[in-house]
């Protein structure tokens, strides 16, 4: 595969991965926010409505007696919405009337002074003018007024966030005791009450969980990414290296690691393509061992093997960069020169028949043969110039072997 198209795949393949990794845990992160601020959001109603449960049943319990009586003691004031608030036993004491507004608005001082929550008996149409509606409490008020159950919602109040609750009141015969010059009959929806509670502290929780989760979301996102990064970079190195060792493979002979028959031809054809285009020079020369088989034969074929590499060694380092060596078969090989003629071939192969016969190899004296060629004409072929070196070769061999043959 060209290694353009395999980086772009790797690139798909790892922007996908981003993708996909950074949407999913996204998902996964904000979904946990947005469940955590409705889960909050839940309690604060659940709080709120048994806050409100329990003041309705507070005022049942008032209503049901009519009013309670306590002791009017020094400072305290008696409803002036009341008929007849206080009451005077045969001892002199004087005990005035609490009825359920005025035990709910207690009750509320109460808790506010606490700091814990706040009551509110509110109508539309209050007897006491202390107990007008606020925004909040109109709207819930009118919204009650077209048959709905309850209202809720946050909302500042002195700097701080509030959550405000309301539930409708229902005119109930002990009601009427007080209220009914108003108009109000048994059933009718004419008041609420409203419980509201301090959220700021919970506000605060939830915004450090926000950021928590964000950086959580953050610090997850970039480890699995980095991780997915980190295999796949080895991963590319590795298919990477593996391709390159394949590549080398296809070109290389697995026993001497220079060229093999098939890249060694397809170099020298386009060698060839070039020296005619160019008007260049070109030579080659066919290398093959005297007598070999001998060598096998007495020494064995592992030894048969080392000589081989020593010789492919050793003419590897002899010869130019450019110069394209290979194993052209058994214990042949092929040498292309670009731009040698012919004398500066012949020399090199001299050279090289000279070297190797001067330098023993496990003590085997080691002799070769060789023939040379050079191009001669634009219409000749690869296997034409070969033909020539290896005719050369054939004539080396005849006239006694070690010697550089040519026709
Ligand atoms: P000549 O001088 O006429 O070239 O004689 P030769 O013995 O070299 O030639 P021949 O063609 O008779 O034998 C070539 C031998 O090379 C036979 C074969 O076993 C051996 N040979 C071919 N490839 C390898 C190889 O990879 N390793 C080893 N050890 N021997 C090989
Ligand atoms: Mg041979
Ligand atoms: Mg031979």
């Amino acid at each position: 595969m060209p290694l353009a198209k395999e980086t772009k795949i790797y690139k798909t393949f790892i922007l996908s991965i981003t993708l996909t990794i950074a949407l999913v845990l996204s998902g996964i992160f904000l979904g946990m926010s947005i469940r955590t601020r409705q889960l909050i959001y839940e309690e604060n109603i659940i709080r709120a409505k048994s806050l409100f449960n329990s003041i309705v049943l507070t005022r049942k319990w008032n209503a049901g007696y009519g009013g309670v009586y306590v002791e009017k003691k020094k400072g305290m004031k008696s409803s002036p919405y009341l008929e007849n608030p206080d009451i005077e036993t045969v001892d002199g004491k004087i005990y005035t009337k609490k009825n359920p507004a005025l035990m709910t608005r207690e009750i509320s001082e109460y808790a506010e002074r606490e700091g814990l929550f706040r009551f509110h008996i509110t109508s539309l149409n209050p007897l006491n003018p202390d107990n007008k509606p606020d925004v909040f409490e109109k709207k819930a008020l009118k919204l009650f007024e077209s048959g709905k159950r309850e209202a809720f919602g946050a909302e500042v109040i002195n700097g701080k966030m509030h959550f405000r609750y309301m539930s409708p009141l229902s005119v109930e015969k002990n009601c009427l005791q007080c209220h009914a010059k108003q108009g109000y009959k048994v059933g009718d929806v004419r008041g609420g009450i409203s419980v509201s509670f301090d959220i700021e502290n919970i506000q605060n929780r939830l915004k450090t969980n926000t950021i928590l989760i964000i950086v959580f979301a953050v610090t997850t996102t970039t480890l699995l990414l980095g991780l997915i990064y980190f295999f796949t970079a080895r991963l590319i190195k590795r298919v990477s290296d593996a391709r390159k060792e394949i590549e080398k493979m296809a070109i290389t002979d697995g026993l001497t690691g220079i060229f093999n028959r098939k890249h060694l031809m397809l170099r020298f054809e386009e060698e060839l393509k070039r020296a005619k285009r160019l008007k260049n020079d070109l030579s080659c020369i066919i290398l093959d061992i005297d007598h070999f088989k001998s060598i096998n034969d007495r020494y064995g074929h592992l030894v048969g093997d080392e000589v081989l590499r020593d010789i492919a060694n050793h003419i590897t380092q002899s010869i130019r960069i450019y110069d394209i060596f290979g194993r052209y078969g058994g214990e042949e090989f092929l040498l292309v020169l670009p731009e040698t003629n012919f004398e500066e071939a012949k020399n090199l192969a001299e050279r090289i028949r000279v070297a190797i016969k001067e330098k023993p190899i496990w003590n085997i004296k080691v002799t070769v043969s060789l023939g040379i060629a050079s191009r001669h004409d634009k219409d000749e072929s690869v296997d034409d110039i070969i033909k020539r070196a290896d005719d050369g070769l054939y004539k080396a061999k005849n006239c006694g072997r070690d010697r550089v043959g040519c026709v």
